[in-house]
């Protein structure tokens, strides 16, 4: 049994009938639940309140799955980044954005990626695989484990993959997440990130509850976004756009700056009008370096006038500044960063093998 790995009511039940089988009273069920996500433990062994009978018994039947911390990097600006060894020895990454009160987690998918945006570095892997759900949970799950965080208050899932293409996984992740008995994030507090999966958006927009959506935009025309992001080939704007102004909810479009590509005047023109259409907020975000040979990020005050231009045509703006640059903790650095051993970058903080 892996009881992580399923919504939290379920794990109730499955814990349920575990312990009927075995004779023991009704409310060992009770005292075992809260172990798994709402006081978390490393293991059974530091579940206090269990005989040491019921302690070994779900050593066997149900032991609890880990994700092994690889390395850990804080940036001078406090995001820190964190490399996960899963058991089958792939590895993701998560960051922590602390900002004010707010302490954001951004979380992976998936390990790589299949749709190759040609400015992402998780793009430049490939995919290998979906993450399971509690694969996808347990990042937010080994934080609380660590002595030295406190528990995030926001999980975006901006991290390696493309949450709405491990669709089943992130259903199930985001109630493991938002459940009160589970890790008890407000959906408010949770943003899927996506590059616009259209049949895969109907059934998140199908949840009832308030999930933030972001669409990965980065372009406002179909043949700009198709040179940049292959996507488009298959989930058009034509279709997209449509697709989002049926929904209910505020949509954040994303918007990478990269000079010269999608930085003109016009750029900005084209995504006012897909903006007001879908009435999106606008997120531009300065081109992390590292993700494409090639490409560079458009100067801050070329950013700015960007911003400019949009409200002048009544978008609403936000200009994300860029955080953990000297860890290179944007969208699957860190593990191509490893991989190509390159020892160009400044080494920060780096602690290994700490859990
Ligand atoms: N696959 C999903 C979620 C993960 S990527 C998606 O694409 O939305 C999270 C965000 O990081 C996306 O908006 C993505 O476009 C952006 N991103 C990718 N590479 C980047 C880079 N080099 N610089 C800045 N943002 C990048
Ligand atoms: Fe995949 Fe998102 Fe990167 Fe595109 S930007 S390659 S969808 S992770």
């Amino acid at each position: 049994m892996n009881l992580l790995d399923v919504a939290p009511s379920e794990a109730q039940q499955l814990i349920a009938t575990w312990v009927a089988a075995r004779g023991e009273p009704a409310y060992r069920a009770r005292q075992i639940f809260p172990w798994l996500w709402q006081r978390p433990v490393a293991s059974w062994e530091d579940a206090t309140d269990l005989p040491s009978s019921t302690v070994a018994a779900l050593g066997q039947a149900a032991p609890i799955p880990r994700l092994q911390l690889d390395t850990r990097q804080t940036s001078s600006d406090g995001t820190v980044k964190f490399l996960w060894r899963l058991p089958d020895g792939s590895s993701v990454e998560s960051v922590l954005i602390p900002e004010g009160r707010r302490r954001t987690l951004c979380i992976s998918s998936q390990v790589g990626c299949a749709f190759g945006c040609v400015f992402c570095a998780t793009g430049r892997m490939g995919f290998t695989r979906n993450l399971d759900p509690w694969e996808i949970a347990a990042q937010l799950r080994e934080l609380r484990l660590m002595p030295d965080f406190e528990k995030p208050t926001n999980v975006v899932f901006m991290g390696m993959g493309e949450p709405l293409h491990n669709w089943k996984a992130v259903d199930t992740a985001l109630t493991i997440l938002n459940d009160p008995s589970g890790l008890g994030i407000g959906a408010r507090h949770i943003t899927v990130s996506t590059v616009g999966i259209i049949p895969n958006l109907a059934r998140l927009a199908a949840r009832p509850e308030q999930f933030r959506l972001a669409i990965s935009l980065h372009a406002a025309t179909s043949e700009l976004r198709a040179s940049l992001m292959p996507v488009e080939r298959k989930y058009a704007l034509d279709h997209l756009i449509p697709a989002l102004s049926a929904f209910s909810r505020r949509v954040t479009f994303e918007y990478v700056m990269i000079e010269n590509v999608n930085d003109s005047r016009e750029n900005a023109a084209t995504l006012a009008q897909l903006a007001r259409q879908v009435g999106a907020l606008v997120n531009l975000l300065p081109l992390h370096p590292g993700g494409a040979p090639g490409f560079n990020t458009s100067p801050p005050a070329d950013i700015k006038r960007f911003a400019r231009w949009l409200r002048d045509l009544g978008v609403r703006v936000t200009v994300r500044r860029s955080r953990g640059m000297d860890i290179s903790a944007a969208c699957g650095q860190l593990r191509v960063e490893r991989e190509t051993e390159s020892a160009s970058r400044p080494r920060m903080t780096v602690t290994s093998n700490s859990n």
